[in-house]
């Protein structure tokens, strides 16, 4: 192959990240080349319609808190017009007591103002959005179908170049420029500045590089269950979302009476296959007594009629990857969005962007990214002496595993 198309940025990945980072270039007047290994956008992690969105209240590091609570906001400025504001009920953990002033004060700490999050006891919280437990009610919650997201993200402009069918395998430097190769070491195109969006690929990919990155894929599985109508489950579905451990959407009527009703997730760290499993639905049975607080309710009469399936990208911290690889200048991560595809999608397509396009920290500041946060994102952050000696990262790209806590 000779003459390899030019492009000044080439985005690799069409997921929700990757599709919400290009369509964000062409916001602010850029042209992008977005390219994939698929057929489509959104063939991935990313073909989940129904993954829900809040900013993170329980355990955490305050980084992460905070970075939920911006990137919530984000999210909700990208796709607040489409997606589905059914709100989200955080039910208090069953070994916790519940003190509604603490819980008050806690949620103000992080700054969330009451319409977006407010502490409720059981008798509030039934009035208010039909759930008889103490918790917290986030009102704005939402849910949204990624794939349809992705989509349209990505649909016809005249500044957007869409490969598809085409697998990177390989990335190179060459007279000041990166070079795409595909398996059989061809180059399929050059670029000035290149954003990596390949959820787990992306460790081969910066392997080619020299650049290991602490990734390991985390299986899950959602179950979609049919309840009868006159079944004891019927009084206890929900009308809003529910998120605890594990997380359900609210249940649907359909036409003949019956009720559809997502629940999820298995969480099966170090696992990548793409099968349905019947252990799967089981746990998410499970989750479904606890997070309606229905330990009797018999999970039997949870009646499966479908599932979705998808492989998580998680760092060993569990906070996503998003930012300029410094060692390798021209090259820019967003990966290992974990289970919040739609928060750090948001949050990656202002980060990412500003940095492709040299905005000053002022532009980044408004937008409530303290230093301390795009240090907390950045890839540097794997590498030893990274926060020493920024200057000194060229050649050590040995990873270090931070023991931060988990996220959820
Ligand atoms: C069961 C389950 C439940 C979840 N629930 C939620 C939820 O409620 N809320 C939420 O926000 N998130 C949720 N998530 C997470 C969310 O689905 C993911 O974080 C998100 O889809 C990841 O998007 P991505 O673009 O990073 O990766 P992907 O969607 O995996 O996209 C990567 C893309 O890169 C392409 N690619 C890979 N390698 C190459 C290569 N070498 N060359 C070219 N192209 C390549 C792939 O074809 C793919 O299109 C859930 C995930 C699972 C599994």
């Amino acid at each position: 192959m000779t003459n390899p198309q030019h492009h000044e940025i080439v985005v690799i990945g069409a997921g929700i990240c990757g599709s919400t980072i290009a369509n964000e270039l062409l916001l602010r007047g850029k042209a992008v080349c977005i390219v994939d290994a698929a057929s489509s956008p959104a063939t991935a992690c990313s073909s989940h319609a129904y993954a829900i969105a809040h900013p993170h209240i329980g355990k955490g590091s305050p980084r992460l808190l905070r970075l939920t609570r911006i990137a919530f906001l984000l999210a909700e400025a990208r796709w607040g017009n489409t997606w589905n504001k059914h709100g989200i009920f955080q039910p208090t953990k069953k070994d916790k007591h519940f003190d509604q002033v603490e819980v008050a004060n806690y949620l103000k700490s992080l700054g969330l103002d009451e319409d977006i999050a407010i502490a409720l006891d059981a008798q509030a919280a039934e009035k208010t959005c039909g759930i008889g437990q103490s918790g917290v009610w986030l009102s704005r919650g939402a849910s949204l179908n990624i794939f349809e997201a992705s989509n349209t993200l990505l649909k016809e402009h005249v500044h957007l170049t869409c490969l598809w069918n085409t697998r990177v395998a390989k990335l190179e430097q060459a007279n000041g420029q990166w070079l795409l190769l595909n398996q059989a070491n061809e180059a399929i195109l050059t670029a000035d500045q290149v954003v990596v969006a390949t959820a787990m690929d992306t460790k081969s990919l910066m392997g080619s590089i020299g650049i290991r990155l602490p990734l390991k894929p985390v299986r899950g599985q959602l179950s979609i269950f049919s309840i009868k109508k006159d079944g004891p489950w019927v009084q206890k579905l929900p009308s809003v979302g529910v998120s605890g451990d594990g997380y359900c959407l609210p249940a649907q009527q359909l036409e003949d009476g019956s009720y559809r009703w997502m629940v999820g997730s298995s969480f099966d760290e170090g696992e990548d296959d793409l099968g349905s499993r019947d252990s799967s639905d089981a746990f998410n049975r499970e989750q479904a007594q606890g997070l309606l607080a229905y330990s009797e309710g018999d999970p039997a009469a949870l009646i499966k009629v479908g599932d979705f399936v998808g492989v998580r990208c998680v760092a060993g911290d569990r906070l996503p990857i998003i930012g300029a690889l410094t060692q390798r200048p021209g090259i820019f991560l967003a990966t290992a969005l974990g289970s919040r595809g739609i928060l750090w999608s948001a949050l990656a397509a202002k980060l990412i962007t500003a940095q492709v396009l040299g905005d000053d920290f002022a532009l980044l500041a408004r937008l409530g990214f303290a230093a301390d946060l795009v240090a907390a994102l950045a890839p540097a952050r794997f590498f030893a002496g990274a926060l020493a000696a920024p200057a000194a990262l060229a050649s050590n790209s040995k990873p270090i595993f931070p023991s931060a806590p988990k996220a959820k």
